[in-house]
């Protein structure tokens, strides 16, 4: 038996996904009254059965806001909710039927048998017993048994596809204890994670690209520091994404790239950061980029971003905002008559990738490609805003 002062510890995963979401567990808790202690991880009291029924109904809640979309229904207009379908945890209701109408794993489980499981997790109903399997991502001992580790536990798992398992396994699938798919699952919930999604339509096929960038902080309460600034001050949940440029226009714009998203997201940072000397403590250079392509398939690409010099965006933004002065009024355009509105849209999300990346990775060669002819057009950019920026970031303190 253990003691009174017996706590429930959660400690990180030193993983991009699994330490994102043992900071969103803690973060939940934290917003439930319930005190959490960060240190390599999260320590807190066995939760009571109101504070789980609390926790499942905060679960619930966020189901409808972050895994679903509005949307205006072709024929009656009415205004319907969505399913994120690129997400891999939606399964269609019978063979054949591609209306994704079930949520799978955990986030599909009828709320009393969610309050069961976290009762089971994260009371201490567990103590005591002698534990047999090891699960294969956390590496710990569970009396529960093992479950099959999906793309929605863990979205670069390719669980079915033997020539694309990781280093972690040599089989053909690996298997996890019920806490990892827990927070596995449930991290698709997370608030404080910069995502953007579009639809590219070519043709009569149509695939869904959604980027999701993770930050990369080791010690798990800086994080939760950081993510909460996100959180309250930084991310909106809008239909698309939860950064979204300021537009006069009545239509509401999307990034469609991870290099744009993350330069909009500083931005939107720098506004909220009154203190300029603090700059380069409260924003992050490391960040894991999450890409879903869905097609007929969901693919996920994993890739890390480590930003050079993260506190020259401080002196740039003191004279321009590269995305929203610039990049957002950079265009291509036809030299002569005759280049598709395809082509044109494709070339200008090519470009504003260009300088996004360029910008972010401090890369002069990546940001002039995109002021290169391609299929008969040509970059158009505001002039002034061009020379600011190639100013403050390329020659005020002498880079050149
Ligand atoms: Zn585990």
């Amino acid at each position: 038996m253990q003691g009174d002062d017996w706590v429930i510890r959660i400690e990180q995963y030193h993983d991009w996904w699994f330490d994102n979401a043992v900071e969103f567990l803690g973060h939940l808790l934290e917003r439930l009254g319930v005190d959490v202690v960060w240190d390599g991880g999260i320590s807190f009291e066995p939760l009571d059965e109101d504070e789980v029924e609390r926790l499942v109904e905060e679960i619930e809640r966020l189901i409808e806001v972050k895994l679903k979309y509005p949307k205006e229904s072709d024929e009656t207009g009415v205004i319907e909710k969505k399913w994120r379908v690129y997400l891999p945890l939606t399964a269609s209701n019978k063979r054949g039927d591609y209306k994704y109408k079930y949520l799978s794993g955990f986030l599909g489980k009828e709320p009393k048998l969610k309050k069961d499981i976290i009762t089971l997790l994260l009371s201490d109903q567990l103590n005591g017993q002698k534990k047999k399997k090891i699960c294969e991502i956390c590496s710990k001992s569970t009396v529960l048994g093992l479950i099959d580790v999906t793309q929605g536990v863990y979205p670069v798992s390719n669980n079915n596809l033997e020539s694309l398992n990781g280093v972690r396994s040599m089989k053909t699938s690996f298997k996890s204890c019920l806490l990892c798919n827990f927070l596995g699952y449930i991290e698709w919930l997370d608030r404080g994670i910069p995502f953007t999604w579009y639809m590219d339509k070519r043709g009569n096929s149509k695939t869904d690209y959604a980027y999701y960038l993770f930050p990369k902080i080791e010690n798990i309460q800086d994080m939760h520091q950081f993510k909460k600034r996100l959180r309250d001050d930084i991310l909106n949940e809008k239909k698309y994404s939860n950064v979204v440029p300021i537009s006069n226009i009545k239509k509401e714009r999307y990034l469609t790239d991870e290099y744009s998203l993350l330069l909009l997201l500083f931005e939107k940072m720098n506004e909220n950061i009154k203190n300029l000397e603090k700059w380069d403590d409260l924003v992050c250079d490391e960040w894991a980029k999450l890409l879903i392509k869905k097609g007929e398939l969901r693919y996920s690409y994993l890739e890390e971003i480590h930003i050079p010099q993260i506190e020259r965006f401080k002196k740039i933004f003191e004279e321009l905002l590269p995305y929203s002065d610039f990049v957002s009024h950079s265009f291509a355009s036809p030299l002569k008559e005759g280049a598709s509105k395809e082509i044109i849209q494709r070339l200008t999300k090519e470009d504003q990738y260009l300088m996004s990346k360029g910008i972010i990775m401090d890369d002069f060669k990546t940001f002039s490609k995109a002021f290169q002819i391609r299929q008969n057009c040509r970059l158009s950019t505001p002039k002034d805003a061009l020379d600011y920026l190639i100013y403050t970031w390329r020659c005020k303190d002498g880079t050149i």
